[in-house]
């Protein structure tokens, strides 16, 4: 702990003491956040309201019949229901072709802030099936970063059933150098069934964990899983019962007014403890960048004024890089000192 009542920058940069897990769940809002003009060729990340016009489905829709207008949830989850295996391909492949396609510009994106504010202690859960997320965390590798469940599958992610390993879609499983398994797209249907897929059901199973045992989560543009029972079901029993967890701080970043977020999740967040910011900028990571666990402990345990460290969000990544390289060392001294940390271990 720093000796100062009120702790600096350099004061919060330089003491490490958190070990427990800061989880941070991605909906398709929060690749809208990061690319508003689109990947590096302009194409667009889709929200569910204007996904069929995004991926262009809407000629195709209206050629099979159904009404281009419907929620494409409602409208996959039909065709799958109804056993139409020729349609379920043809959408599956226009679907995988789609967010294949999309690269990261030259820039640092939100994306790119995100991994680089977070620990390898901590965790990214990710909704999104766009490989944008792991594309900004392959080029920020030089430091240690979050680690990242893809809990509807993802373009970008390979695995190997034997060796329970994950890697990039393409290499080759480090165990048994077999090229990986590219991980299934979890289709939104009514009736959803994780357990049937190996790795789909492994990345539940971590996220199930966290949720019992994190000290912060940041839900990022994800609406909640109101219309995904079996997430809905996961999540609350993982997250466990509201009164239960008066330490806890939820933040949503989300462009959604307060009622909305609060209604979405009234069966997860204790009552005072969260924060609603429309801008990621905004949002506690931002502010307390590779110290969201330290700042808190201080902030609402302690009871200090703590300053702002934001991330410097405007500058190419020498200088992104700069910034973040003195955060190494106070890391690496916490690593030493407290050996190997469990997963989920306490503060
Ligand atoms: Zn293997």
């Amino acid at each position: 702990m720093s000796e100062a009542k009120e702790p600096t920058v350099e004061n919060e940069r330089d003491c490490v003491f958190m070990g427990r897990s800061h989880l941070v769940v991605l909906g398709a809002g929060a690749s809208r956040a990061a690319f508003p003009n689109g990947d590096r060729h302009g194409k667009k990340l889709p929200l569910m309201a204007d996904f069929v016009d995004t991926l262009e489905l809407r000629p195709l829709l209206a050629q099979w019949g159904i009404d281009p207008d419907r929620n494409f949830e409602d409208v996959f989850s039909g065709i799958y229901e109804a056993g139409e295996t020729d349609r379920i391909g043809i959408l599956q492949s226009r679907v995988e072709n789609y967010f294949g396609s999309l690269q990261i510009g030259d820039n640092p994106t939100i994306y790119d802030h995100l991994v680089l504010s977070l620990r390898k202690k901590d965790y990214i859960a990710t909704f999104n099936w766009d490989p944008l997320l792991l594309q900004a965390y392959r080029r920020n590798g030089r430091f240690e970063l979050p680690k990242l469940l893809f809990l509807h599958g993802n373009v970008g992610i390979g695995y190997c059933v034997k060796d329970r390993t994950v890697g990039v879609a393409g290499a080759r499983c480090s165990k048994c150098l077999q090229s990986f398994t590219r991980a299934p797209l979890l289709y939104p249907i009514s009736q959803k069934n994780y357990a049937a897929n190996h790795f789909i059901a492994s990345e539940w199973g971590t996220f199930k964990k966290l949720l019992a045992h994190t000290f912060m989560v940041t839900i990022f543009g994800y609406s909640g899983p109101q219309s995904d029972q079996e997430a809905l079901s996961s999540m609350g029993a993982a997250w466990g019962p509201v009164r239960n967890r008066e330490l806890e701080q939820t933040c949503f970043i989300t462009i959604q007014d307060r009622d909305t977020v609060l209604g979405n999740f009234r069966d997860f967040v204790h009552t005072h403890h969260y924060e609603i910011d429309s801008n990621f900028y905004n949002s506690w990571i931002a502010h307390h960048p590779r110290r969201t666990g330290e700042a808190w402990w201080n902030q609402y345990l302690e009871c200090m004024f703590l300053p702002n460290n934001p991330i410097p969000k405007d500058v190419d990544f020498p200088a992104l890089w700069n910034f973040f390289e003195p955060f190494r060392e106070p890391e690496r001294l916490f690593e030493v000192t407290r050996g190997n940390r469990k997963n989920f271990g306490d503060a």
